[in-house]
């Protein structure tokens, strides 16, 4: 379809219908964009003080929490003041629900993919969704994407047949063409490849795993994919590794943008033209705990959520904040995202912990694709779709290389398969604990 006639007679309209004013927040971003940092300030104070006014007098969960911490109103009156609430953790809302939620909002039901864990379940209310899609959409235009344009979906897919019409329906309403990640043979890539030429999307979008084995799919079977004229490739969900973001940018001959977001809160951070990742404005960001590096606990206070309010919420993710400047002149701050995720490490006999990246950075050379599986303390079972030539002399020196890091009691497997699953929600996930 017409990017112009899905934006203008499809989207536009059904948000209207469902009480999301896209329009207006997208055109109250456009300008902040230009402004300097001391507007920004004043715009996200003033979000923050009707923040925490609306919680203290509607969600009995805050009002009950103030009342215990002895916090009044006039004591949160600018971001430092908001280090007095505890962060709110993903049991706390899964244990408090009906004591978040403010009964007369409208709001949808949404849950999270729940790859590290049980999904959680939340509802988020009109106003909150409709920035968190005006932020997307504003942040997509710094690469010349706009609202309709045709996008090559790399996702989970509807498992159920009436789950299915209505992604069809939804995907066809919003120009999108889907791969399902739980369907990533050659043979499969080859045929949505076809199809994608002749769609031409503008634009892919998806985790960055599916994305990345599509590329690899693709030069597998030396299709030169630049063919598809792709403008700009969006990975997000997942760490997007360097050799991951070169390999795509490599087969299909554009550039790659890494978003860092959360179901719960939209967009947090999204690359500039120049490469650096800014934080939105709709959200605040803080770092608690922060290694010797500035990399610690990323806590998000999402300034325009109302059912279910947001305020220093932990994502599960390190980052680190940066002061320097960058050349694109938006005046919103940067950010860097550090590969680990908080609970994704490998414990070692010895005793220590290791992030899993280590796993990405050994293979990714030698596999087309990888799945490790610590069932013991001294026992990582690795399963592998290997390129060629990946015989045992290589494997002895893949486990020394590893055991440099894991210590050398830690035994190492290698079994060769020919298919990894990805997770249910399409995400994939590339160490799993059992300890
Ligand atoms: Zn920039």
């Amino acid at each position: 379809m017409n990017p112009s006639i899905v934006k203008n007679f499809i989207y536009f309209p059904i948000q209207a219908i469902r009480g999301e004013k896209v329009k207006p927040y997208l055109n109250e971003l456009e300008v902040l964009e230009k402004c300097t940092k001391e507007i920004l300030f004043k715009y996200q104070q003033e979000k923050l003080k009707q923040l925490i006014n609306y919680v203290y007098n509607y969600i009995p969960y805050y009002k009950k929490k103030f009342q215990k911490l002895k916090i009044s109103l006039s004591d949160i009156k600018n971001f430092k003041d908001l280090a007095q609430i505890p962060p709110l953790v993903k049991d706390d809302i899964r244990n408090n629900l009906k004591y978040l939620i403010n009964p007369t909002l409208k709001h949808s039901w949404r849950s999270t993919s729940g790859t590290t864990g049980s999904p959680l379940i939340f509802p988020k209310d009109r106003i909150a969704t409709a920035y968190m899609d005006a932020m997307m959409y504003e942040a997509y235009s710094w690469h010349g994407i706009d609202i309709g344009d045709k996008q090559a979906r790399f996702w989970g897919s509807a498992v159920k047949p009436k789950d299915k019409i209505m992604q069809w329906i939804k995907d066809f309403l919003l120009n999108r063409k889907r791969l399902s990640a739980f369907n990533m043979s050659d043979k499969e890539c080859l045929k949505f490849y076809h199809k994608l030429l002749k769609f031409k999307p503008k634009y892919f979008y998806g985790y960055v795993n599916a994305i990345y084995q599509f590329a690899l799919a693709l030069e597998r079977q030396k299709i030169d994919a630049t063919e598809l004229k792709v403008q700009v490739i969006i990975c997000t969900g997942e760490i997007l590794f360097n050799y991951q973001r070169e390999k795509i940018q490599e087969v299909f001959g554009c550039k790659v943008v890494n978003e860092y977001g959360t179901t719960e809160n939209g967009i947090i951070g999204f690359e500039c033209e120049y490469g650096n990742m800014h934080i939105m404005p709709t959200v605040y960001v803080e770092i608690i705990n922060p290694d010797k590096n500035g990399f610690g606990e990323i806590l998000i206070t999402e300034l325009n959520s109302r059912s279910i309010p947001f305020i220093r919420y932990k994502t599960g993710d390190k980052g680190k904040l940066l002061n320097t400047e960058c050349p694109c002149g938006r005046p919103y701050p940067l950010m860097e995202i550090h590969e680990g995720r908080i609970h994704d490490y490998i414990r070692c006999p010895n005793g220590r912990l290791v992030y899993d990246t280590i796993l990405a950075y050994t293979f990714k050379d030698y596999v087309w694709q990888f799945k490790a599986y610590q069932e013991k303390i001294d026992y990582l079972k690795v399963e592998v779709i290997p390129k060629e030539g990946f015989a045992s002399e290589l494997q002895g020196k893949l486990k020394i290389r590893l055991q440099k890091y894991l210590g050398q009691q830690m035994n190492i497997k290698f079994i060769q398969v020919s298919h990894i699953p990805f997770e249910p929600s399409g995400k994939f996930r590339y160490f799993v604990s059992h300890l």
